[in-house]
């Protein structure tokens, strides 16, 4: 069952402030309410469509989720479309037959049989870097998409003529039949032979698209990514996908993201971690370093004693929060590099060292050069 778009429900702009919501939902709260209107069902269910899309617009967090993951943000939740309504309102009596028969007449691809049906939502693929999935980013794609005709208005009659409401369905596309099984007597319906389901049949069709009353084009469309997104994030931008038959509402377009590997930085929800190389004697007496952020360089102090895998927060200097609860951290690993191919200074002062700390590495060392001596040179 599809569900309208919040922002359509409002009549408001997918920018409208929370003014501009509250103005839209006032209004049409008015225009519906239920007591203003007393008995009519069909009010009663935009009086409720109404409150729905107003409770999430209006709250700017679940706002950010229905903006990025539209209805499936909420799950099956809040306000389902209340079972099977008017699609097959002269069957009522059947209740729940109309979406069995939905699916054997289909079609439609799960929508309503009665208005113009939405067109067909579209899907992006989009690879961001590290940083813009961290800061956002805005991008401009380029989509081949169907628009409506502009020589027909999408009715894809030629300009001049109009459709002509088909006569073998009366315009509804469906043709209703009855049938007998053992279990009774059914009104089943099937998509017109005359039509195809269209309802109207177009005598002199327009040139330009040849009666679909559609036109591949390549759009560009301006796409905001808020910071925040990850691998497998989905954003719907509203009314940006495929037409609707006989100007029936826009589809919508759904752009999945894709985050490039970083070669630093990993990230853990909306923490980065990084990795840092330090010495022996930076660890053991302390320093101050430069570590790379998504903010640029930072200096980070070194305490002395550090041991290797010893983790140091930057606060704030991680991912922005997707719903604006600001940035996460930035943990830096410390990584103590143990000397390796030490010059003959290097090796006396360590040796030097060991002893001073009583331990005589340097003891063992020794007695196996000269077995390695004694064996070779004699
Ligand atoms: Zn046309
Ligand atoms: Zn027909």
């Amino acid at each position: 069952m599809s569900k309208r778009d919040y922002y359509e429900v409002l009549g408001v702009d997918k920018s409208a402030s929370e003014a501009d919501l509250k103005k839209a939902y006032r209004k049409l709260a008015r225009q519906y309410h239920p007591d203003v209107n007393p008995g009519d069902k069909e009010a009663e269910a935009k009086f409720k469509e109404i409150n729905e899309a107003y409770e999430v617009l209006s709250d700017p967090q679940k706002r950010a989720q229905y903006d990025q993951f539209g209805h499936a943000a909420f799950g099956n939740g809040a306000g389902e479309a209340g079972g099977f309504g008017g699609g097959f309102g002269d069957f009522g009596d059947l209740g729940g037959f109309g979406d069995i028969f939905d699916m054997f007449f289909g079609g439609g691809g799960g929508q309503r049989r009665r208005g113009p049906a939405k067109g067909a939502d579209l899907r992006y693929n989009m690879e961001v870097t590290f940083e813009e999935a961290a800061f956002g980013v805005e991008k401009d794609i380029s989509i081949p998409k169907t628009e409506s005709c502009d020589k027909c208005e999408g009715t894809g009659a030629a300009p001049g003529s109009s459709p002509k409401k088909c006569t073998r369905c009366n315009g509804t596309g469906q043709i209703q039949f009855a049938q007998t099984t053992p279990f009774g007597r059914f009104v089943q319906s099937r998509v017109c032979e005359a039509c195809h389901g269209d309802g109207v049949i177009i005598e002199n069709p327009c040139f330009k698209c040849g009666g679909k009353g559609k036109v591949r084009k390549t759009a560009k469309i301006h796409i905001k990514i808020p910071g925040g997104v990850d691998t497998g994030s989905r954003l719907r931008v509203a009314g940006e996908g495929e037409p609707g038959d006989r100007g029936g509402p826009r589809g919508d377009l759904y752009v999945y993201i894709h985050v490039k590997p970083h070669k630093t930085f990993q990230r853990d929800g909306n923490d980065v971690i990084s990795e840092v190389k330090i010495s022996f004697p930076q660890a053991a007496l302390g320093d101050e370093i430069e570590v790379p952020t998504l903010d640029g360089k930072v200096r980070l102090k070194i305490p002395e004693g550090t041991q290797s895998g010893t983790f140091f927060r930057l606060k704030g200097k991680g991912i922005t929060d997707l719903h604006g609860y600001g940035r996460g951290d930035h943990h830096v690993k410390v990584i103590v590099v143990t000397p390796a191919k030490l010059t003959e200074e290097q090796r006396a002062l360590l040796l030097k060292f060991a002893e001073a700390s009583g331990e005589n590495p340097a003891g063992v060392e020794r007695g196996l050069f000269e077995k390695f001596k004694d064996a070779f040179m004699g």
